[in-house]
């Protein structure tokens, strides 16, 4: 690309940013939250018709990805809301090579709304950030991509490969919304994952686990629980977390032996992100359910790991007279997610690293993460170099998430040179 083309294209990202950020605000206005997501991905399928992709907008059937690679289980929600959307740009000719742009639209919950500063889905720019839920993680990522492309757009260029727009649900579930993508026939020569790490390469996720506790207790008034009669199913569960948690310690302990996750500090986490019971103030509760986000060091066998979380319940009910009778029940009902190592020296990596140098003037770094992201997906299953990189997000999940702007903008100027870069650019 020359120099003239090149500035062409930044002046274009930044003359669009100001529309990009109107956008992105609109993005985060929807609360798409699970079960939720059905009219965000209608105004995705608008928005990217009305900027000429051809749209793929479906509804995920559990029965078409149940038996694939990477599926996670899924209970106690329904899919009616479950739609993916995806938009394909074709060029005329193709001269590059082919690219994923994948993003997820779906949002956690805002924690506790009566906190933030202002309510988390009437999104607020203040201080160069936009403050919102999916502000940061990842609606600004997603539209990052769509306005990079229309960038190279008002410069007079399209990208001389197909190019696939995935908006996508699930992500911070299971991940069968990048699964059904790939059931849907969708496969590139490179996947960008957009979201919010920062503008730098990140190199591995951990593999990730949902499991539900379910406890059941003996219900009697609580006026007779001192004569140890009956058993309180919250009590139970409390008894049951130190053992479950005692896993985050063993696991990390194990990174020692690990190629990229031993210089990271604490990789795996086991979070108790749920507990609910009882009904009642003056009644022994007759049910627990205890869900927790258990971390999976990369490379790990899932199948084990299982193994080892359900002889810890096991363990731990042993440990208690009442629960030796009455065992807890376990539930995978989430993520059932691989870790993923992007292995240095890809064609993509350095298609994205010429882009950053250009627009950041210094070499881009590369990042471990105990997180997981979609880019799994498209590495493990379909042999797809799959890259994470994107804008500076603060508390994401938290209270007042936001993204950074200035980051945001930057970002947005890589992707449309790395897009150019990697896809190539026709005139239009
Ligand atoms: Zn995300």
């Amino acid at each position: 690309m020359d120099a003239t083309t090149r500035q062409r294209i930044l002046d274009a990202v930044d003359a669009g940013f100001a529309a990009q950020l109107e956008f992105t605000a609109d993005m985060v206005r929807f609360p798409s939250m699970r079960g939720h997501e059905a009219a965000m991905q209608q105004f995705m399928a608008d928005q990217l018709t009305a900027r000429g992709y051809s749209v793929d907008h479906w509804k995920i059937d559990v029965g078409d990805i149940k038996d694939m690679r990477g599926f996670a289980p899924v209970e106690f929600v329904d899919y009616a809301e479950a739609f993916n959307v995806v938009g394909t740009l074709t060029p005329r000719e193709v001269k590059g090579r082919s690219l994923i742009i994948n993003g997820h639209i779906d949002v956690v919950p805002p924690c506790d709304e009566t906190r933030w500063t202002t309510p988390p889905f009437e999104p607020r720019i203040e201080g160069g950030r936009m403050y919102g839920r999916g502000a940061g993680d990842m609606k600004s990522g997603l539209a990052a991509g769509i306005y990079a492309i229309e960038a190279l757009k008002s410069a007079g260029f399209r990208p001389a490969a197909p190019v696939y727009l995935q908006s996508v649900v699930e992500e911070e579930c299971t991940g069968n919304g990048a699964l059904a993508c790939i059931q849907r026939g969708y496969k590139a020569d490179g996947a960008l994952v957009p979201e919010p790490f920062g503008a730098s390469i990140m190199r591995a996720e951990v593999g990730l686990i949902w499991a539900c506790i379910d406890i059941e207790g003996d219900p009697q008034h609580a006026s007779a629980a001192f004569k140890n009669v009956g058993a309180n199913a919250l009590e139970k569960a409390i008894h049951i977390w130190p053992f479950m948690k005692r896993l985050e310690a063993e696991w990390n302990a194990r990174k020692v032996d690990h190629p990229v996750y031993k210089d990271h500090p604490h990789p795996i986490r086991v979070n108790l992100g749920k507990l609910s019971g009882g009904d009642w103030v003056s009644s022994v509760p007759a049910k627990a359910r205890m869900e927790l986000r258990i971390g999976v060091l990369e490379g790990e066998d899932l199948a084990k790991i299982r193994q080892e979380i359900a002889d810890r319940l096991a363990e731990a009910c042993a440990a208690d007279p009442y629960l030796a009778e009455h065992p807890a029940k376990l539930t995978f009902h989430g993520f059932m997610a691989d870790g993923y190592v992007l292995q240095p020296g890809s064609d993509i990596e350095a298609a994205m690293g010429t882009a950053h140098q250009a627009v950041f003037g210094e070499p881009v770094t590369s990042t471990i993460s105990s997180a997981v992201t979609d880019a799994r997906f498209f590495g493990l299953y379909q042999d797809t170099p799959s890259l994470v990189y994107g804008a500076t997000c603060g508390l994401p999940h938290g209270i007042d998430e936001y993204v950074e702007l200035d980051s945001l903008q930057q970002v947005t100027r890589v992707y449309a040179l790395f897009i150019a870069e990697w896809c190539g650019l026709e005139a239009i």
